[in-house]
């Protein structure tokens, strides 16, 4: 451990079990010396989160449902009671009705829309207004996003919109802070494994296309998102915000299969 988050308090909004891709980031910290505290959405988290937790020494531990206003001032009244300040947030949630994520996009229901939008988007700003409150000495926030933003995703269909409107709220949060010392970024993770991955139609070989076909010809782990976290969230990024860094495999380079690739 090089000890580069050693001294920095912060919280990990996400985790739902050890696939989580807010694991992976929360495991690179800790290697690093970041005294943390995790939030997780509802009791029947907690039994998985708690174990967690505790193996890499963290005992601070909120329940939050972020389409709750009262539910995230209190988390951040509980985060202000025990540490006074903070210096970094990881906002790794997003859900949408798993019915409208396949088929077609231009089917999706005002109500899943609004919902999708509320949980995936809105949720991060309204975050980001809560621990700006609590970082007076500047600080780091991080969000998670998907390459559906961007280009056209089988199957990712409202999601892609809404991790759209995500990215734009990266840039605009990014402005509206920046003069308070406060960093604000996202990554952009190739598609791994965890419960929110499944519920998205034909995801297996939505991995397989990005294994076969990106310029490592792999594809990326939790481990090397945890990575990129660690350099958005320490000093290693100081000069660095409003960015979307692609942890991915190189695969939103590419327009076009190379002629190595066996057909799929
Ligand atoms: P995950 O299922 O482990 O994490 C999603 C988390 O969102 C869960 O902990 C869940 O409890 C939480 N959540 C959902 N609704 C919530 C609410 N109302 N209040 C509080 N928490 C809520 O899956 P993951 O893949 O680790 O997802 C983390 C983030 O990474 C998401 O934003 C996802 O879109 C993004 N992402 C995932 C991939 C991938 O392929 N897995 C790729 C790029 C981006």
């Amino acid at each position: 451990s090089t000890g580069l988050m050693a001294g920095k308090r912060g919280l990990i909004m996400g985790l739902a079990n050890d696939k989580s891709i807010a694991w992976g980031i929360a495991k690179a910290l800790a290697d690093h010396g970041a005294e943390m505290a995790f939030s997780y959405q509802g009791e029947a988290l907690k039994k998985r989160v708690e174990p967690l937790a505790a193996s890499i020494g963290t005992p601070l531990l909120f329940e939050c449902d972020v389409a709750s206003e009262e539910s995230m001032d209190a988390l951040f009244a509980g985060l202000k009671a025990e540490w006074g300040t903070i210096d970094f947030v990881v906002h790794a949630i997003g859900f949408s009705d798993k019915n409208e994520l396949r088929g077609r996009y231009v089917d999706t229901t005002r109500q899943n829309f609004l919902m999708t939008m509320d949980i995936s988007v809105y949720s991060f700003t309204a975050i980001c207004q809560r621990a700006a409150a609590m970082m007076p000495a500047g600080g780091s926030l991080l969000t998670l996003t998907y390459y559906g933003a961007e280009k056209v995703m089988p199957h990712y269909n409202v999601m892609g919109l809404a991790k759209a409107a995500l990215e734009s709220s990266v840039k605009y949060i990014a402005e509206d802070l920046g003069k308070d010392g406060i960093r604000v970024n996202a990554i952009s993770a190739g598609p791994i494994k965890t419960l929110a991955a499944s519920g998205i139609g034909d995801f297996r070989y939505i991995m397989k296309w990005n294994e076969l076909n990106s310029p490592l010809r792999r594809n990326v782990t939790q481990e090397e998102v945890g990575k990129a976290a660690l350099y958005l969230l320490s000093d290693l990024g100081s000069g660095t915000t409003g960015e979307n860094l692609h942890v991915d495999a190189g695969y939103h380079v590419v327009g076009m299969k190379a002629v190595d690739a066996p057909d799929i």
